[in-house]
C-alpha cells in the first residue's frame, strides 16, 4: 500500500469499473469470509509491517503490553469499552473504539497498527530518512502505522527539517527504500521479468543467499506467472 500510495501521486488516472467477482476488497467479510483467507489476511498484514519496519512485529506486540495507555486500549477491546474515559491519554482511541482491532497481540485501526509511544520517535526518524515532505511522508505513514497526533508529529518534523524545505519544489524521483537483511534462505525472494534480445525471462533471486532462478518464458501473463 506504500508503495502504491507513493506510486499513484505521480499520475492522473480514471476510476473503472470491475465486475463484483474481481473486486472482494470492498466486502471483504462476505466475499473473503473463509477462515484460511482471513488468516491469509492477517499475515500479509504482518508481512507487509515486518518489511516496511526496522522494528517487528513482535517488538510492537511486546511493547504494546507494557505500554500503560495501550494496555489499557488493548483489554478495553478485548472486553468492551466502558461509557466514557477520564484519562485524556486515552481519549483518542476511545474516539476510535469501534474502529479498533486486535490481531497477533497488536492493535489494529483499520489497516494501521497502532504503535506504543516507546517506537514513536524512532519510527517518525525512519519515516524522515529519505525526506519526502509533508504530504509524501504523512501517506508513507498512512498505510501501515498510527499513533494520536501522528499527523501532527510528522509536521513538526518535516518543517524543522532543512533537507525537506530544499526538496519541496524538486520532488525526488523513486525514492529507495531499503528492505531488512534476509536472516536465512527462503526468507525472501524477488521476483521480476527481465527482457533481453526480445526473450523474456523469469527471474527470482532469494535475497539471503542470491541464489537465481532463471526461467525463459513466452508470455509474462499474470496466468503465465502464476
Ligand atoms: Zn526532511
Amino acid at each position: 500500500m506504500q508503495r502504491w500510495a507513493l506510486i499513484l501521486e505521480a499520475y492522473q488516472y480514471d476510476m473503472q469499473y470491475r465486475s463484483s467477482e474481481q473486486h472482494r476488497n470492498c466486502d471483504s467479510l462476505s466475499r473473503l469470509s473463509l477462515h484460511e483467507i482471513e488468516q491469509e489476511e492477517t499475515e500479509e498484514g504482518i508481512f507487509t509491517l515486518d518489511m516496511c519496519l526496522t522494528i517487528s512485529s513482535q517488538e510492537i506486540a511486546i511493547a504494546t503490553r507494557r505500554d500503560p495507555i495501550m494496555s489499557r486500549m488493548f483489554d478495553f477491546t478485548l472486553n468492551g469499552w466502558p461509557a466514557h474515559v477520564e484519562d485524556a491519554g486515552l481519549q483518542p482511541f476511545f474516539d476510535r473504539r469501534n474502529e479498533l482491532t486486535l490481531e497477533k497481540g497488536l492493535i489494529w485501526w483499520g489497516m494501521r497498527v497502532i504503535i506504543p509511544e516507546m517506537f514513536r520517535g524512532r519510527l517518525l526518524l525512519e519515516l524522515h530518512e529519505e525526506h519526502l515532505g509533508m504530504s509524501r511522508t504523512k501517506a508513507l505513514a498512512r498505510g501501515y502505522l498510527w499513533w494520536p497526533y501522528l499527523d501532527r508529529d510528522i509536521e513538526d518534523m518535516v518543517e524543522r527539517s532543512s533537507a525537506c524545505a530544499y526538496t519541496r519544489n524538486t520532488p525526488k524521483e523513486s525514492p529507495l527504500h531499503s528492505w531488512i537483511w534476509a536472516s536465512r534462505p527462503g526468507q525472501r525472494v524477488h521476483i521480476d521479468y527481465a527482457e533481453y534480445e526480445g526473450h523474456f525471462f523469469l527471474v527470482i533471486v532469494d535475497s539471503f543467499s542470491k541464489w537465481l532462478e532463471v526461467i525463459p518464458v513466452k508470455s509474462t501473463t499474470s496466468r503465465n506467472t502464476i
